[in-house]
């Protein structure tokens, strides 16, 4: 059956659900405006979609049943063709479907959103005003500029905080739905605020969100969890390093362009990376942590690249030591905590087949406390938690580093 209306999305915006359409074209017109007299609008609270276990698939599926009528009745028209409802009514944490009827349309939907915590999940806005005011407030320690745009044209911001001597490099973001922002962002802005001392002997440089564009997505409200760019291309694998070789961990195929873990159509083929490159080829760090795992947490184990070379592996043994004391000061050093993996086209590959550089992807699961992430239970507690983790964890490395 034709359907009265098009482009119909649901979004969260300040806590609320910011419901739109459209007209479709073949129902514009006066002869069709009794279609758009009044509109009903039901919804139903997805109590059963798991975060890491459930995709678009499961909303796909759903039909209309069970379902709360919300609104009856007429909507003025932008452009007279536009539409909006905002749903103020809702919960933070909870996962929603829209459906949107007109007199006589059935029920159409169902649109999913999720409305997230904007202090678990920052925003673009947050991301850019918090690095802004980072490097206005000290402008004799911190440097800020864009260093590329993403395939959505938005500006990656990078930040330099401290003089010289050894170069520590923080990434957050490779993966749109894991971390970093809240965890580098308040690290640097407590070092530079309290420990300015370690920032003589060091300089850290940090790219806190490339893949902005997915996370972006996922503020707005997609319930289940983004990997890729828009574009369809999985940053960990998109580097020029051994990208020719197909990887085919967790049962994907990477040379596939349906993968989740699609490596893109060349090395270097997404803006972002090219961002990243121009970053470290020019600033080469001697330790960078790129941050993974889900839901704005991350922790150990680190992954690093698989290497030959006898002094690297007791290099990065001692990095991931000194960084644990930090992260966990409760817990006696582990040999679980440091896997060397190598994955073809990640970004630690790349700063290894650079110059040895001492690079990883830092993941998680060694703290049960922190698995609430793995669903997208993350709360403020947490993430606050694990705010002060990093930040002791950065200070122990700094802290070798200027004795
Ligand atoms: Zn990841």
């Amino acid at each position: 059956m034709r359907k009265p209306i098009t482009k119909l999305k649901a979004s969260t915006v300040d806590g609320q659900v910011v419901l739109t359409w459209y007209k479709a074209s073949g129902f514009m017109g006066d002869a069709r405006a009794a279609e758009f007299a009044r509109f009903r609008i039901y919804r139903r609270e997805e109590r059963r979609f798991v975060f890491g276990s459930d995709y678009e698939e499961f909303f796909l599926c759903r039909r209309g049943a069970n379902l709360e009528p919300i609104f009856e009745g007429s909507l003025p028209a932008g452009n007279d063709r536009k539409f909006s409802f905002t749903d103020s009514d809702v919960a933070m944490g909870r996962t929603y479907s829209y459906f949107v009827q007109t007199p006589r349309s059935g029920r159409i939907g169902p649109v999913p959103v999720k409305v997230r915590d904007p202090e678990v999940w920052w925003s673009y806005e947050r991301i850019t005003s918090r690095l802004r005011s980072l490097a206005e407030g000290c402008p004799d320690l911190v440097r800020l500029w864009a260093c590329g745009t993403t395939c959505s044209g938005r500006e990656i911001p990078c930040v330099e905080v401290g003089g010289g001597g050894r170069t520590l490099g923080l990434v957050g973001l490779i993966h749109g739905g894991e971390s970093g922002p809240e965890l580098i962002i308040p690290a640097l802005e407590r070092l530079v605020a309290e420990s300015p001392d370690l920032l003589t002997a060091a300089r850290i440089v940090a790219i806190p969100a490339v893949n902005i564009d997915a996370r972006q997505q996922m503020v707005a409200g997609t319930p289940w969890y983004l990997r890729t760019t828009p574009a369809g291309v999985d940053l960990n694998r998109n580097f020029p390093a051994r990208w020719h070789e197909v990887g085919y961990g967790y049962g994907l195929d990477s040379s596939d362009p349906d993968s989740a873990t699609y490596r893109g159509p060349c090395a270097g083929a997404a803006p972002e990376t090219r961002a990243v490159m121009s970053v470290f080829s020019e600033r080469r760090p001697d330790v960078l942590f790129s941050f993974h795992w889900l839901a704005s947490i991350c922790e150990l184990p680190a992954l690093a690249p698989t290497c030959e070379d006898r002094r690297h592996r007791p290099y990065c043994r001692s990095v991931i030591e000194s960084y644990a004391r930090g992260l966990y000061p409760e817990l006696p050093f582990s040999e679980n905590w440091l896997a060397f993996d190598g994955t073809p086209g990640a970004l630690p590959t790349w700063l290894y087949d650079l110059g040895c550089l001492a690079a990883f992807d830092l993941e998680g699961g060694v703290r049960a406390e922190a698995r609430p992430c793995q669903t997208d239970q993350t709360d403020r507690s947490l993430l606050e938690e694990y705010q002060q983790r990093h930040y002791d964890a950065i200070r122990s490395l700094l802290g070798e580093w200027a004795a």
